[in-house]
């Protein structure tokens, strides 16, 4: 089969490689759609921090965020997911340490993370083996488009969950990217009065078209309560901006990450009496993402700007926006072979 091979920081190819073969408890998937994130290109610059702590190495097969249809089983699976529409946690903890045991298996020290960590091949393959425990079905109205969505969905409706807005309540989103805009989706969803502050002209113009009213860019953002704020920016001075202009009492969380440390001043979060939350991974909320999806009350299809083949996924990941593309911030990869 062939699959995206990253040799080195902006060196790849598309390679044939072996078939995957599922072994026991593992299925093997065709993959239909992967979306192409932030932490793949930090991974194709070089940047991404696993690099350097010694979790991944070269050569890599990325691929997080995928959707697909299962196409063999290995053994002790139960062969009815065999043909199903899938999505996989890219989390894969070990299954027997402490915080597996108490279901924070996306927090285990001995993960392996799908295209990401521990030299497990990723999606950007015409196939990909998986455990069977780390599958989602997808029902019929979620397609590969919205599957492939499904790992960002997740990490932003935990993210509008940590906010926790009661409707009506001022929430402001830093960095409207793919996991800002999603989580301002589904704090909208929530009944929340979304603001959103970005940086570029285009990003700002593409959340109003997006129904958004309140987008702000930095310096014209107006005076108003914020009972939370969610920072999935990468800006390293957001985080403790936002912890400025939270409203006493309410809640910021930090989604996003910057490459270099990005400090708060811990006695203003005592003093204010506020409320801070990390959040790593999808893993607990990819249920209620494709929920979300199959009931319609988030539709993230407008983020998709174009989709690729495999021989394209390179210059992608090298920052080309590929002719035709719409406006939004996710471009995804079919691999299929034409
Ligand atoms: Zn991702
Ligand atoms: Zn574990």
């Amino acid at each position: 089969m062939r699959a995206f091979v990253l040799l080195s920081p902006g060196e790849y190819a598309v390679q044939e490689v072996a078939a995957p073969v599922a072994g026991p408890g593992e299925v093997v998937v065709d993959v239909e759609r992967v979306g192409v994130c932030g932490t793949d290109v930090e991974f194709f610059t070089g940047a991404m921090a696993y690099l350097h702590h010694g979790h991944s190495a070269y050569p890599m097969r990325l691929g997080h965020e995928w959707a697909g249809r299962v196409a063999a089983v290995g053994d002790g699976v139960a062969p009815g997911w065999l043909g199903r529409r899938v999505m996989g946690d890219t989390m894969l903890g070990c299954g027997s340490c402490r915080r597996c045991l108490r279901g924070h298996q996306h927090v285990c020290e001995k993960r392996q993370e799908v295209g990401v960590r521990g030299n497990r091949p990723g999606a950007l393959a015409e196939q990909l083996a998986v455990p069977a425990s780390s599958l989602h079905a997808l029902p019929d109205s979620v397609d590969a488009v919205l599957g492939a969505l499904v790992e960002p969905g997740g990490n932003a409706l935990r993210a509008a969950q940590a906010a926790a807005p009661s409707p009506g309540d001022r929430v402001l989103v830093l960095g409207p990217g793919t996991i800002g805009l999603l989580a301002a989706m589904f704090l909208r969803a929530d009944g929340a009065e979304v603001h959103l502050m970005g940086n570029t002209d285009s990003s700002l113009a593409f959340a109003r078209e997006l129904g958004f009213e309140h987008v702000w860019a930095e310096d014209s953002l107006p005076d108003l309560p914020f009972d939370a704020v969610v920072d999935t920016s990468n800006a390293a001075h957001l985080p403790d901006r936002a912890l400025e202009l939270v409203e006493p009492a309410g809640r910021v969380v930090y989604i996003g990450l910057a490459g270099e440390p990005s400090r708060i001043d811990t006695r203003t979060l005592a003093l204010k009496d506020v409320t801070a939350v990390g959040i790593l991974s999808a893993s607990p909320g990819l249920d209620a993402a494709i929920r979300a999806y199959a009931a319609g009350s988030v539709d993230p299809r407008p983020l998709v700007a174009a989709t690729v083949s495999l021989d394209e996924a390179g210059p992608v990941l090298a920052g080309d926006r590929p002719p035709h593309a719409g406006p939004g911030p996710k471009i995804q990869v079919d691999p299929r072979p034409c």
